[in-house]
């Protein structure tokens, strides 16, 4: 990957109107959102510009630039949509990995953290009871403890879940976003989203990596 290519592919994140994160993209999608008057890069002191008034801006500091015929361009790191001022709804789907992942492939009963291959998916209220499958109602556990629970409740195991389960808020486009070494542009926009603080546990611990690319179960 030459220079230049490896830059455009950089992350971008996408803010809307009102400055919430909304996406990521790269950098050559944001440029073209800006070519087109989509979108406005906004520096550091969030003034944005539009694809001229941005490539007529001086590269500075340590961040990336591009070649073009008009000399370098600074990558920008944040770009806002011009007309946009919603929020994508972005769920994400039930599914074995997204509970693993939301419970951070750590048994729900014992505290033990497995591989895939070590993990059950357990109803709390056991499915021959009616137990449904959902967000609130199945929960990441170990091979022994689901033995061990079988088709009880886990009052009735003398058991106990480690926190209630339930939906998590995080949008799986923006869980990436918080994957070590981001931008440090970024951090403004990525406190304030729903679930900040799950997700910055996952990539702490080491379970966002685990589960990437997570905009895949989106
Ligand atoms: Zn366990």
């Amino acid at each position: 990957m030459s220079q230049s290519s490896r830059e455009l592919s950089a992350q971008v994140l996408v803010v809307n109107r009102n400055l919430q994160a909304v996406h990521i993209t790269t950098a050559r999608r944001a440029f073209v959102l800006m070519f087109t008057d989509i979108a406005r890069a906004l520096d550091l002191a969030w003034v944005s510009h539009d694809f001229d008034s941005w490539s007529a801006l001086l590269p500075g500091g340590d961040g990336p630039t591009i070649g073009t015929s008009r000399g370098p361009i600074r990558v920008p790191r944040v770009v806002q949509l011009v007309s946009y001022d919603r929020m994508p709804r972005t769920s994400l789907r039930l599914t074995r990995r997204n509970i693993f992942l939301r419970d951070g492939y750590t048994c729900q009963y014992c505290a033990r953290r497995g591989t895939p291959r070590e993990l059950n998916l357990d109803h709390v209220m056991p499915r021959s009871r009616g137990g449904p499958m959902s967000w609130e109602n199945v929960v990441c556990s170990c091979r022994v403890c689901n033995l061990k629970k079988g088709g009880r409740t886990p009052p009735e195991a003398n058991m106990r879940l480690l926190r209630r389960p339930v939906r998590p808020r995080w949008s799986p486009v923006l869980a990436i976003a918080f994957a070590p070494g981001r931008p440090a542009e970024w951090e403004p926009f990525l406190a304030s989203l729903p679930g900040a603080r799950e997700l910055q546990t996952l990539w702490d611990q080491g379970v966002g990596a685990l589960a990437n690319p997570l905009a895949e179960s989106a």
